[in-house]
């Protein structure tokens, strides 16, 4: 009998530690789960999943840490759009649209890499360079331009336009007209500056580089 207790005790110990550790274990599975569950709901919420830049939610965000946490000197943007697309769409199909717009993005990404700067999509394309002044800005967009021209996205719907090109705008401002978007409506100024003209370029103040 008093063999039989010794075991039970045993047994019920085993027992415990094993239905504990199987309840730690469930817990730290939940948890890790809940964690993936959210790490990929915040990945759908500011991503585009197309090009996979930041949204602009992701960019309201931005702008909001920018202007309240950073509180740079300095702040530029450049937005960029890419010339002629609808006629590039209608030529080669949508789906060949969509994968212009993806080598593109990955070539300013590219190029972004060495500067402190992010990449958001949507209707147009948003850098936002907190601590760049104007000067910086308009060389970087420069590069910018060349990268997407050095993509070599072949293109032949359009007379005397051999590869896909993109127009640039660019801004330099505080924080505050970071985060009241006067700072990327300035820009977008700027980017139709490029539309109305030759495209292909880069547009400051008004000034046009190519
Ligand atoms: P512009 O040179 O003045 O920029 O003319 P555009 O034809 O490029 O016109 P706009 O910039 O207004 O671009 C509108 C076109 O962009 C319409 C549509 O065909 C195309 N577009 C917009 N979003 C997408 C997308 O997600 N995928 C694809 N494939 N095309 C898109
Ligand atoms: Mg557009
Ligand atoms: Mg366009």
């Amino acid at each position: 009998y008093n063999l039989f207790k010794h075991f039970l005790l045993r047994f019920s110990i085993v027992a415990g530690f094993i239905a504990v550790r199987s309840v730690f274990l469930r817990q730290s599975s939940n948890e890790r789960y809940i964690k993936e569950m959210s790490n990929s709901f915040i990945k759908l919420a500011y991503n585009d999943m197309m090009t996979g830049t930041l949204n602009k939610k992701a960019m309201e965000t931005y702008c909001a840490f920018v202007a309240e946490k950073m509180m740079p000197k300095k702040v530029s943007v450049i937005i960029y759009d890419i010339d002629y697309f609808k006629s590039y769409n209608d030529h080669y199909s949508h789906i060949k649209g969509d994968e212009a717009l993806k080598l593109v993005a990955k070539s300013v990404v590219g190029v972004l890499e060495r500067f402190d700067g992010y990449l958001f999509g949507g209707e147009e394309f948003v850098v936002i360079l907190p601590n760049v002044a104007e000067d910086a800005a308009r060389r970087i967009a420069c590069e910018l331009l060349d990268a997407v021209r050095k993509a070599g996205i072949v293109r032949g719907d359009l007379p005397g336009r051999r590869v896909v090109t993109a127009s640039f705008g660019v801004a330099c401002g505080t924080g505050e007209e970071l985060r009241d978007y006067s700072l990327i409506a300035e820009a977008d100024k700027q980017l139709y500056i490029c539309k109305n003209g030759e495209k292909d370029c880069v547009a400051v103040n008004g000034a046009v580089f190519q």
